[in-house]
């Protein structure tokens, strides 16, 4: 009889934690608290118009990159979503001067040194940093001692490869993004590159992001985060997995020794031999236990997570916007301010001239603002502010929205305001995060995933190496699968 394994949660970490341990040949259920599949990594529609909530770029996405082939294995990527490439993958706008982000570095150099020549100095200190970056990349591997149909290791060239980036480390990382980017003396310049991540990160994450769209990565799969999570789901249902939706895991049963015996759900408890938990690490370890976690992994997470929190604001537009870039960033006059944080620019993601994404003639855009915002939010809910908080902050939004791409004036059909804590409530995450933040002067943790005090219970995620996102969930399934099939002696498939 193949053990039974329950996963909880059907985001991107379960359903690669679900696809492996079932080609591996195990009795697999998923377990979804919401009737839906995806997580974080999600879209969704108002009156008409479709917003994509997740995904905005992919890590592994091309075919040079050893994740792609975690990608192709789950059925992530398939022939229905084939991956946009754009260049420039942004474009910042200053009334009549325009910013190109070129994945091409040279082109993307070239172009700051003719706009700005008073920086010609820190452009080539920053093409040198990006180019010593622009081979690192997730590396694919197995876990020590395991029997795999297909064993996969880095070889010595893909790690050397690698090197350069070493030496630029210290460096990078003990400086914020913010630090590096205001190196440049251009205002424009400085806005232009503000735009890329979280203002919270550290410059190796900046440098590193750059790097990656340089090498030709980071595309984005037609259809985004729902075509995507389809086929990982289908995937996995093809290979004989079962998934229940609107099942919420409550905890998980341990005996004496620590070891795994079952899950309770609505008070039942189902026995099972082990659980892959892809709730948020960080959250699990608090609460889906009758005692909190405590050992020192645990207790190391407590310490060091630092996440990356996102008030996400989108708009369907009744007016055609496919004549603008797909990406826009425009520096403001005046900060604008959510939950105590300035913002200086004002990011759009424009789906105008994507299929199906708005009614004939409209477009559907989005806006990330990423920064601290959680506690914001959860004092408003206690105090019942919640939603009209939410509402002026959709009124202010379509103001500047207006000021920046005036066809957008009295033509916003409908807005949507998702917070930190939408994130908790939908996806039981910490601080209603979706990644983690590596700031300046930090080291970059990864976690065990299996606590050295419980027996039968591994660890996916986002959560569980920094910074976290799509790659680390589908990577962190399959290592999790990995680890369950040493401990069982079972062969991984
Ligand atoms: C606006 C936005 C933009 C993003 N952009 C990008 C991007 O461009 N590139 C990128 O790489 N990443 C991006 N991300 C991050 C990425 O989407 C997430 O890091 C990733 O999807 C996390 O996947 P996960 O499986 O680890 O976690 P989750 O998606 O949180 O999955 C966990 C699942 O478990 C379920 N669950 C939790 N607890 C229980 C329980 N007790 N019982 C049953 N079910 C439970 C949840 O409902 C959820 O479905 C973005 C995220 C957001 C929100």
């Amino acid at each position: 009889m193949s053990k039974k394994i329950f996963v909880i949660g059907a985001g991107i970490s379960g359903l690669s934690a679900g696809i492996y341990a079932a080609r591996s040949g195990f009795d697999v259920t998923i377990y979804e608290q919401h009737m839906t599949f995806g997580g974080l990594s999600t879209s969704w529609s108002r009156k008409g118009y479709y917003f994509e909530g997740g995904m905005h770029w992919l890590t592994g996405s091309s075919p040079k990159m050893p994740l792609y082939q975690i990608w192709k294995e789950t059925g992530a990527l398939k022939e229905n979503n084939p991956i946009e490439n754009r260049d420039p993958y942004y474009v910042y706008i200053n009334g009549d001067k325009k910013l190109y982000m070129y994945r091409d570095l040279d082109k993307l150099c070239n172009q700051l040194r003719d706009f700005a020549p008073e920086d010609k100095k820190m452009i080539a200190k920053f093409y040198n940093d990006v180019k010593a970056l622009i081979n690192v990349h997730l590396v694919v591997n197995d876990v020590m001692g395991l029997k795999a149909k297909n064993p996969r290791h880095p070889g010595l060239a893909e790690l050397l490869k690698m090197a350069p980036a070493g030496l630029k480390y210290s460096k990078l990382v003990n400086m914020s993004y913010e630090e590096y980017v205001n190196q440049f003396k251009n205002e424009d310049v400085r806005h232009l590159l503000m735009g890329s991540i979280g203002y919270r990160y550290n410059a190796m994450s900046f440098i590193y992001t750059i790097a990656s769209f340089a090498s030709g990565d980071c595309g984005y799969p037609e259809g985004g985060s729902v075509t995507m999570g389809q086929n990982m789901l289908d995937t996995y249902k093809a290979l004989g997995g079962k998934i229940e939706f609107k099942k919420k895991i409550e905890n998980i049963e341990l005996d004496i020794e620590g070891k795994v015996t079952g899950v309770k759900i609505g008070g039942e408890i189902l026995p099972c031999d082990a659980v892959i938990v892809t709730q948020d690490m960080r959250n699990a370890i608090d609460t889906l236990f009758d005692t909190m976690i405590n050992d020192p992994v645990a207790n190391k997470m407590r310490k060091n997570v630092v996440s990356e929190q996102n008030v996400f604001i989108c708009a369907g537009i009744k007016a055609d916007l496919s004549h603008l870039p797909k990406a826009m960033v425009f520096p403001l006059k005046e900060p604008f301010e959510i939950a105590g944080v300035k913002f200086n620019e004002f990011r759009i993601y424009n789906y105008a001239s994507f299929k199906g994404r708005a009614p004939e003639g409209g477009s559907a855009i989005t806006s990330l603002f990423l920064g601290p915002s959680y506690y914001y939010w959860k004092q408003a809910k206690e105090d019942g502010t919640y939603k009209q908080k939410k509402e002026e902050l959709a009124k202010r939004f379509i103001e500047i929205l207006a000021e920046y791409i005036p066809e957008t004036k009295d033509k916003v059909e409908v807005t949507d305001v998702a917070t930190p804590c939408t994130y908790e409530r939908y996806c039981s995450s910490f601080e209603g995060s979706w990644m983690s933040v590596w700031e300046k002067g930090t080291k970059q943790y990864n976690y065990p995933q299996k606590l050295p005090t419980v027996q039968g219970v591994y660890f996916a995620g986002q959560r569980t190496m920094m910074p976290g996102g799509l790659p680390i969930a589908v990577y962190s399934g399959r290592i999790a699968v990995q680890l369950l099939c040493r401990d069982t002696k079972t062969l991984f498939v």
